[in-house]
């Protein structure tokens, strides 16, 4: 078979997302979609689309419960947190095994949220935490960085991943800790509810740095837009703000970076936060 060559940006997607995703986070997810193909994002050179495959229900077994999947599958989002995950998986893969530089996925239900044995918040699975677990029994990969700019606070991925030592976990949040910062790489940055963009750029600066210092084979951006001030969640971000972090990431990180979508419901906000996002990932 021929190899594919490596490309800068893999874009992973999958068009259930915006019929079967989660209500609260569906309607954003095919006008985000229109909006890099309107951009010619996704026909630029070095740019590669990606249909999302279910993720491999084994690795749902490896970092959830069976009482916890069984809930999940009671929910009525089993097939599209599997195919969320799927999608988050293929990016990292892709990165991992150097076929691009960076990913970005699309999800129709979000994954921080979800620990060993408990979800909610529109989370059923913890995509990261399968994709991590993925990397690891099949590529080889053991050192990775997590930077959660969701506006809530990742419980999920704390619980499944925060005594891991070959994990950093930074986890942003507006000031509400559901899980304390113990274990050995947890870092929690606090801003208030109110917080704009130059809070919140400062604070990513702190994020990087720590995540340099780390020195990961591999890092995830859980990129949640609810943070901007038209959207649900806390901190209150503005249109400019999304280009200038993903703009920072790329300074510290300009390889095997890979974002996974999260919290955001406004279509008009994901629009343009996830347009700016893969514009800047796209080269
Ligand atoms: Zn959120």
């Amino acid at each position: 078979m021929a190899s594919i060559p490596r490309c800068r940006l893999v874009v992973v997607y999958h068009p259930e997302f915006a019929t079967r995703g989660y209500p609260a986070l569906r309607e954003r997810v095919a006008p985000a979609f229109d909006e890099l193909r309107s951009r010619g994002l996704l026909g630029r050179e070095g740019v590669r689309l990606v249909e999302a495959e279910p993720a491999q229900e084994r690795l749902a077994a490896r970092v959830h419960s069976e009482l916890h999947i069984q809930g999940v599958r009671n929910s009525g989002y089993y097939e599209i947190a599997l195919l969320s995950a799927g999608a988050v998986i293929m990016g990292a893969r892709e990165v991992a095994e150097e076929r691009a530089d960076a990913a970005f996925s699309f999800v129709g239900a979000a994954g921080h949220h979800a620990s060993h044995d408990g979800f909610w918040g529109f989370c059923y699975l913890n995509d990261v935490a399968m994709a991590v677990t993925s990397l690891r029994e099949e590529v080889g990969t053991r050192r990775m960085a997590i930077i959660d700019i969701d506006p809530h606070f990742g419980d999920g991925t704390r619980d499944i991943l925060g005594g891991d030592p070959e994990i950093l976990h930074v986890n942003f949040h507006s000031g509400y800790l559901m899980k304390e910062a113990r274990g050995p790489h947890n870092l929690d940055l606090a801003l208030p509810h109110n917080a704009g963009d130059v809070q919140f750029l400062r604070a990513v600066d702190q994020a990087l740095l720590a995540a340099e210092d780390f020195g990961p084979e591999l890092l995830f951006i859980v990129f949640g837009h609810d943070s901007h001030r038209e959207d649900y969640g806390a901190f209150e971000l503005s249109d400019e703000a999304y280009r200038e972090f993903a703009v920072k990431v790329r300074e510290v990180f300009p390889y095997r970076v890979c974002y996974v979508l999260s919290g955001g419901a406004r279509p008009m906000v994901a629009r343009k936060a996830i347009g700016d996002v893969v514009e800047v990932l796209a080269g």
